[in-house]
C-alpha cells in the first residue's frame, strides 16, 4: 500500500502536529517526531522513557518509592509484606539482611498468568457461555412453537375420541332399531296367527248356534266334535330375549387420562 496515498492515516507528531512521527515517550504516551524529541525532554523531568514508535508500551513503569519520592521501587522486600522497595531502601538500615526480589520476576510470571487466563476466556469460558446463551436463547425462540404443537395435537386426538364416540353412539342406536324391527315383527306375527284362529273359533261357534237350533238331520249326523282341533289353548306368549337395557360402565377418569 502507497504510505501517501492513506497520509490522513499516518500518525503525527502530538508536539508538532505536522511531522511524521518516529517515536514516543512510554512514560508521557505521546508521540514524537525525531526534532521533537528535545523538546518533549528538556523539562528536565527524567521519567521520560523515548522508545521508537514501533516499540512503544515496551518500557516498564516502576512505582514510586513511598520513602524516597524521585527514586522508582524495581524490587519488594519479601521480610516487609512484598513491600516496593527503591536503592536507597535496599541499602538503608530498616531493610538490613532483608531478602529481595526483583519486581520483573514477578512481573514477569504474572504476565503469563494473565496470558493465559485471557487465553482461557477467550477460548473456553467466553465462547462456552456463548455456546450456553445461544441455545437457551434458541430454546426459547422454539418455546411458544413447541407449546402451541403440542396444544394443537391434543386438540387433535379430543377431536378423534369424539368422533369415536360419535359413531360408537350411532352404531349401538343403529343395532337397537335393527332389534326393535325383528323383534315387533315377531309379535306382530304372532298376533296376526291368534286372530286368525280366533275368527276361526268365532266362525265355528256360528256354524255350532246354527246346528243347535236346526232340526235337519244330515249335517249333526256328520257332525264331528271341533273340540279336539281348538282345545289347544296357546300360553301367553312372550319373546325369547328380554327387553334390551342399558346398563352404563362408570367413567374412569383417570383411565382414560392415560388413554388419551
Ligand atoms: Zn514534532
Ligand atoms: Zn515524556
Ligand atoms: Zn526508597
Ligand atoms: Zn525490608
Amino acid at each position: 500500500m502507497d504510505p501517501h496515498s492513506d497520509a490522513q492515516d499516518v500518525p503525527r507528531c502530538d508536539h508538532c502536529e505536522t511531522a511524521i512521527v518516529h517515536s514516543y515517550c512510554d512514560f508521557c504516551h505521546v508521540n514524537l517526531c525525531t526534532p521533537c524529541i528535545g523538546k518533549h525532554i528538556s523539562d528536565g523531568y527524567d521519567k521520560h522513557k523515548i522508545v521508537l514508535f514501533q516499540e512503544r508500551g515496551s518500557t516498564l513503569i516502576y512505582p514510586n518509592c513511598k520513602t524516597h519520592p524521585h527514586k522508582i521501587c524495581e524490587s519488594q522486600c519479601m521480610d516487609c509484606d512484598n513491600s516496593f522497595v527503591c536503592s536507597s531502601c535496599m541499602a538503608s538500615e530498616q531493610h538490613g539482611r532483608h531478602k529481595f526480589q526483583e519486581i520483573t520476576e514477578i512481573y514477569n510470571t504474572n504476565k503469563d498468568v494473565i496470558r493465559n487466563d485471557k487465553n482461557e476466556f477467550e477460548n473456553k469460558i467466553s465462547p462456552a457461555y456463548e455456546e450456553i446463551v445461544v441455545d437457551l436463547e434458541n430454546q426459547l425462540a422454539n418455546f411458544d412453537g413447541i407449546y402451541e404443537k403440542y396444544t394443537t395435537n391434543i386438540s387433535k386426538q379430543g377431536e378423534k375420541w369424539h368422533k369415536e364416540i360419535d359413531i360408537i353412539i350411532t352404531e349401538m342406536k343403529t343395532k337397537l332399531c335393527d332389534m326393535k324391527v325383528s323383534r315387533r315383527k315377531i309379535l306382530q306375527e304372532h298376533l296376526d296367527e291368534i286372530k286368525q284362529k280366533q275368527s276361526l273359533i268365532s266362525q265355528t261357534l256360528f256354524d255350532l248356534g246354527e246346528l243347535e237350533k236346526s232340526t235337519e238331520v244330515s249335517p249333526i249326523v256328520e257332525y264331528s266334535s271341533k273340540i279336539s282341533k281348538f282345545s289347544y289353548i296357546p300360553p301367553k306368549f312372550q319373546l325369547t330375549v328380554s327387553p334390551p337395557m342399558f346398563i352404563p360402565n362408570p367413567i374412569d377418569h383417570k383411565k382414560l387420562y392415560l388413554l388419551f
